[in-house]
């Protein structure tokens, strides 16, 4: 396993192994790894000859107030993870290193950017998907694996590949959850045990819906209705939103025809943590 720092390091290492006809595999992570990141590194490292992992809590993607300081840091756990699910190099940069002094540029994907999460946490995007691009530049995949956890990165990135014409494949793996259904996250941890508890229904609200949908109702506020009706039931978080949007332009739709994305946000009452998922009806994203 190799531990690199600093991008034009990348660079060189990965030219190099290209020139051997080698396929570049990249996973970009904020680390505190868990199943649902070593899925996507598992897929990496069955497709690709190298694997990399990049290791980096983006502080341009927090906002005020957001959890920055307190985000999981577990590094060398990582590094043994990422390793035995088949990664061969894992890039960890500093905040220096990719911020240095003078650093003054930014990627924005417009709209997209706006809505749903962004709606919430202005600018996240914007970090998200600078960050990306600079990892992109720095590891040079060929492929590179995202999660429909966060779809609406996902869904993001994917445009400002095409938009910028970005030489990569991106891929987007399925949400792993835990055994109650709960989709794992770095952040589930945050959670007071009556949050945990309760926090199943988030995935229960979706499932119920894609039942519905699979009776026969195509109608987007009903839909959503038997959503709220599951999360009205929970006394440990607030809804922040039920939507039900295209997953071209992620505007709401009032009938589901094509690929559809329903997605749900929360914030849990005592601890205060923001949980996110999804379901994509129709074709994957
Ligand atoms: P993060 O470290 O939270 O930035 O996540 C890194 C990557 O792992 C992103 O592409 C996420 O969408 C993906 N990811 C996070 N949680 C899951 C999960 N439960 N299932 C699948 N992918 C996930």
């Amino acid at each position: 396993m190799t531990i690199i720092h600093y991008p034009n390091e990348l660079q060189e290492v990965i030219s190099e192994l290209k020139s051997e006809a080698l396929s570049i595999g990249l996973v970009p992570t904020m680390g505190a790894l868990h199943e649902g990141h070593l899925s996507l590194i598992r897929e990496s490292s069955d497709e690709n000859n190298v694997t990399v992992v990049s290791i980096f809590v983006n502080p341009t993607q927090f906002g005020e107030g957001e959890d920055l300081d307190k985000y999981p840091r577990t590094f060398d756990d990582d590094v043994e993870a990422a390793k035995k699910a088949g990664a061969s190099i894992i890039f960890a940069p500093t905040d220096d290193i990719m911020y240095p002094d003078g650093y003054s540029s930014e990627v924005s994907v417009k709209e997209l950017s706006e809505k749903l999460e962004g709606e919430i946490r202005p600018g996240h995007f914007n970090g998200v998907t600078t960050v990306v691009l600079k990892l992109f530049n720095s590891a040079l995949p060929d492929v590179a694996y995202f999660g429909q956890k966060d779809a609406q990165q996902a869904i993001i990135i994917k445009k400002m590949v095409e938009d910028l014409n970005v030489p990569v494949e991106v891929r987007v793996m399925p949400i792993i959850r835990d055994e109650d259904g709960l989709a794992l996250s770095s952040r589930n941890r945050y959670l007071s045990q009556d949050e945990r508890k309760e926090a199943p229904s988030i995935q229960e609200g979706l499932f119920n819906a894609s039942m519905l949908y699979r009776e026969g109702e195509t109608k987007a506020n009903k839909l959503k209705f038997e959503i709220d009706a599951t999360y009205r039931k929970c006394k440990t978080f607030d809804v922040e939103y039920i939507v039900i949007v295209n997953t071209k332009d992620l505007e709401p739709v009032e009938t589901i025809e094509g690929s559809t994305l329903i997605a749900v946000a929360v914030k849990t009452k005592e601890s205060g943590t923001r949980l996110i998922d999804n379901i994509v009806i129709g074709d994957p994203l």
